[in-house]
């Protein structure tokens, strides 16, 4: 979403979160968008950390790596972190990071140049207390490593703190690794039971159908999480194309393909398009992967009845409408895929006591934050009238904040 469409966004939201003119004109301004280039094997890479705002805590949000980021898409995506931090209740703001580069053209060692060099770019205005960098596209445990090596070096201190998504033996959390995945799973659990669709799917005894788009990190760990758990998973895809399984598909096959053959669609089951994926007759869609794939162009064709959006921006705003008039409940990224934040946050609160919390102890505490967040919305959602969960969700975070302004 480009920031213009976040101007506007806000501008229609203002009256439902009785927005002054003053606090609408703070919540469309980013604090700084700190920009810089960064320079490896003699070429040079435009970055960007776009610290959005800070009423309620630190600035908090990952940095990607991607050939097409831009500082338009950072900004918009620090302001969608401010309201990704207010909804799962962090003492956090907004920011983001990212690095015009393609990562996978890179050398590992070209890899840590680059990672060390974001941290001299731009050290000055990070730290524990100031703004927490964490993993997002294309970016991982190991870079974050090297990040708070560099970090400490700079500024001769020990501030594990400073960055969030790191490896378990550099600070990192325990479950850090599944988070979105699995605050995900929270969420739509409590959606399922709110509209009752498993009960049905238990009088038939049928397992609820789900097709998830995109088997990164997040997409695949739902799949698994999901299968687990007794959802029959009958569609996922990645960039080379999906596959479909009428009785659902064995998922940890699938993922050992994946890994050995680079891609999903060499495990044999029918092959499909990333779009055919969205508009089959399932129970569930989760765009995990790319943002703006549900449009106005496919909406009217989706049959799910729910979508959770674990992808940050998977769903245009025509979309959404047409969505909303099929009665289709949407399930907000900003709430979806809170999970990985939530569990910074734990590891973040961890590294600032010098505490090493159990598996079992961070998941409870993430589904508890994660079952609080879904309800406080619904409940919301439930009095008022003509206003879609996500907005529901948008007009609650943006009170928060401007609360705190
Ligand atoms: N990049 C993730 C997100 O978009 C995680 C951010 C974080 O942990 O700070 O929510």
């Amino acid at each position: 979403m480009s920031f213009n469409q976040v101007t506007t966004f806000l501008k229609k939201i203002a009256p439902l979160a009785e927005l002054s003119k003053e606090q609408l004109q703070k919540l469309q301004t980013p604090d700084r968008v700190l920009a810089s280039h960064l320079t490896v094997s003699g070429k040079k890479y435009p970055a960007w950390r776009v610290q959005f705002n800070n009423a309620r805590g630190p600035y908090k949000g990952g940095i990607r790596f991607h050939p097409e980021v831009n500082e338009d898409e950072v900004t918009s995506l620090a302001f969608w972190m401010s309201i990704k931090t207010a909804v799962a209740d962090l003492p956090f703001g907004g920011g983001k990071g990212g690095v015009q580069v393609d990562p996978k053209k890179l050398s590992a060692k070209e890899l840590e140049e680059l990672s060390r060099a974001y941290i001299r770019a731009f050290y000055q205005h990070l730290g524990p207390d100031t703004d927490v960098p964490a993993p997002d596209v294309y970016t991982t445990p190991e870079i974050m490593a090297w990040m708070l090596d560099e970090y400490e070096k700079l500024t001769h201190t020990k501030a594990p703190a400073m960055i969030t998504g790191k490896p378990i033996e550099k600070g990192g959390s325990l479950v850090r690794d599944i988070a979105t995945a699995l605050g995900g799973v929270y969420i739509l659990e409590e959606a399922v039971n709110k509209l009752n669709l498993s009960e049905k799917k238990v009088a038939l005894k049928v397992a609820l159908k789900v097709a998830i788009q995109g088997f990164g990190n997040a997409g695949r760990t739902m799949a698994r999480l999901l299968h687990e758990r007794g959802y029959s998973v009958v569609a996922v895809s990645d960039s080379q194309g999906g596959i479909f399984a009428e009785k659902g598909l064995p998922i940890e096959e699938v993922e050992k393909i994946k890994d050995e053959k680079g891609s999903v669609i060499f495990f044999p089951a029918k092959k499909i398009t990333n779009e055919e994926l969205l508009t089959l007759p399932v129970d569930i869609i989760i765009p995990a992967a790319l943002s703006e794939v549900i449009t106005k162009d496919n909406a009217a064709y989706i049959k799910a009845k729910i979508v959770l959006e674990l992808a940050n921006g998977p769903t245009t705003p025509e979309a959404d409408e047409i969505l909303y008039k099929k009665n289709i409940l949407v399930l907000p990224d900003v709430l979806a895929n809170a999970g990985g934040v939530s569990v910074s946050y734990f590891e973040w609160l961890q590294n600032k006591k010098n505490e090493h919390w159990s598996a079992e102890k961070v998941n409870e505490e993430l589904q508890k934050k994660m079952v609080k967040a879904f309800n406080l919305i619904w409940n919301e959602y439930e009095k008022s009238k003509n206003i879609n969960f996500r907005t529901v969700t948008y007009v609650q975070a943006i009170k928060k904040i401007v609360r705190e302004i």
